[in-house]
């Protein structure tokens, strides 16, 4: 059993369109992160594009069965900021989640650290306060168990990502079972380390028909398995 997450992060609202679209047509749900606050983006990811989706088009997504998950009030740096700071901009964060997105429980949520730089502290204080958090430390991860709280990730750019993807996926595939969360962000262009749209049809074409293979998001991958 092998599963394949792809956590799409920055919520670039032209990408996150195709990306939706482009799993739909797989009948898959895609996994996407975004920022609470986009409009106020720290001023070192105005690199990336500030056309960022809003919660009109998350709670739409959401509706058409994609999963929208927290990535950061404004996309600071968690690891260069004091504690204190550093929880009070995740609560923060989850609080406008919250708000603005239909049916958010932040029991249930993950919480994709920006650049996936967390600190021991804050990794010992999020699953007191949501179901799950994704940070560094490689692509591949046991299988989902009901007490997973750390997910770990990799990626590549800033140029495109898909030759370090393939090998991440073949690497998965070699090993008897686990799950590969892969950190994505963009499509074509747009954002840091993106991925063709072409590209994308073509795993996904190929992985939904894949014998032991499952595209899940990294919410519906975890509640799977607390229900086992
Ligand atoms: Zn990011």
């Amino acid at each position: 059993m092998h599963i394949i997450t792809l956590s799409f992060d920055d919520g670039f609202r032209k990408s996150n369109l195709k990306i939706a679209e482009i799993y739909e047509r797989f009948g898959l749900r895609a996994c996407l992160n975004v920022l609470a606050a986009p409009d106020q983006l720290v001023p070192e990811q105005h690199t990336w594009g500030t056309d960022r989706g809003d919660f009109g088009l998350w709670n739409e997504l959401q509706a058409r069965g994609h999963e929208i998950m927290p990535h950061s009030y404004h996309h600071a740096n968690h690891a260069e900021l004091p504690l204190d700071q550093a929880k009070e901009s995740i609560l923060r964060c989850l609080d406008v989640f919250a708000e603005k997105l239909a049916g958010f429980e932040p029991e249930k949520a993950v919480f994709n650290f920006p650049y996936n730089q967390s600190t021991p502290k804050l990794e010992a204080w999020l699953p007191t306060v949501v179901r799950a958090f994704r940070t560094s430390g490689g692509g591949i991860n046991p299988l989902p168990a009901a007490r997973t709280v750390k997910l770990t990730t990799t990626g590549a750019g800033p140029d495109n990502c898909e030759w370090h993807l393939n090998d991440e996926m073949e690497m998965l595939l070699s090993q008897p079972e686990g799950w590969l969360v892969y950190n994505t962000h963009g499509l074509d262009e747009e954002g840091w380390g993106p991925i063709r749209s072409s590209y994308l049809a073509k795993l996904l074409e190929r992985l939904v028909t894949a014998e032991g293979v499952e595209v899940l998001p990294a919410g519906v991958a975890l509640d799977r398995a607390g229900k086992a």
